[in-house]
């Protein structure tokens, strides 16, 4: 099994979305990470999709004013990126979406027709819906890709693992059902990516909580802890939702196994 994460582009946020009890006014840059697992049996998974290519043709003027993204190129495109790999979008049979905030979902753009399993907690599924339709929680979610049509599938409880070496667990406090990865390789330490529980290093290394982006504060410090237990107990690589210089470590090596 091979692992690689990738750059999908950056977006920029004020410094008050992510950390709490920060002034608002200066501004950082996250970028937009995704995996791909090249797995010997289920084949090519990915773990988030990234921004639609044209983002900026479907989100919202206010929403994309909070969250500009500040640099996307070709060589952010997923199409791209796996083409580079020898495979083409079809290639991909399953996709897991850590939540459907749309820096994380919006590039199932790229996947439209194609009937690739989504694999997604059933409380992001359900609260994600709910969210559009009341307008409750219009931040992260955006329309474009709660399509339907989509190949949807429901996953329930606390953890599980999809293919053999690859888990999900569940993690709430930023969304009611994200998904962290933890993905077992043979020649490497684990690989966990918590994805938006921990945007960047001060979330995680200083005990850092969310600022305006968190939605249920309990939920976030017990997954918070639960991802930390695993990760000291398996030695594991930790990649945070949106560091640049995680990514820029991680990816020195094309790939690990
Ligand atoms: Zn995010």
């Amino acid at each position: 099994m091979k692992l690689r994460l990738v750059d999908l582009g950056t977006l920029s946020g004020d410094r008050a979305y992510f950390f709490e009890g920060v002034d608002p006014g200066s501004k950082c840059d996250l970028v937009m990470i995704g995996a791909i697992i090249e797995h010997p049996k289920a084949g090519v998974i990915l773990y988030d999709v990234g921004p639609a290519a044209n983002d900026n043709e479907l989100r919202h003027p206010v929403a994309r004013a909070a969250f500009p993204i500040t640099s996307y190129t070709e060589d952010n495109r997923l199409d791209k990126i796996l083409n580079k790999l020898g495979y083409e979008l079809k290639d991909v049979r399953g996709i897991i979406l850590s939540h459907l905030h749309w820096d994380h979902a919006g590039g199932l753009e790229f996947f439209r027709g194609l009937r690739v399993p989504l694999y997604v907690h059933a409380e992001e599924l359900k609260y994600a819906y709910y969210a559009l339709a009341t307008r409750e929680d219009l931040g992260g979610y955006h329309r474009h890709y709660m399509d339907l049509r989509f190949n949807w599938r429901a996953i329930h409880g606390n953890e599980m693992e999809l293919f053999s070496g690859v888990k999900v667990i569940l993690t709430p406090g930023h969304t009611p059902g994200l998904l962290a990865l933890n993905v077992d390789l043979k020649n490497s330490a684990p690989f966990i990516v918590t994805s938006d529980t921990c945007f960047l290093k001060p979330n995680y290394y200083e005990d850092k909580p969310q600022g305006w982006l968190m939605r249920d504060r309990r939920a976030w410090w017990d997954s918070l802890r639960r991802i930390q237990n695993l990760a000291a107990r398996s030695d594991a690589n930790v990649i945070l939702g949106h560091d640049p210089e995680v990514l820029a470590d991680y990816t020195k090596e094309p790939y690990y196994d």
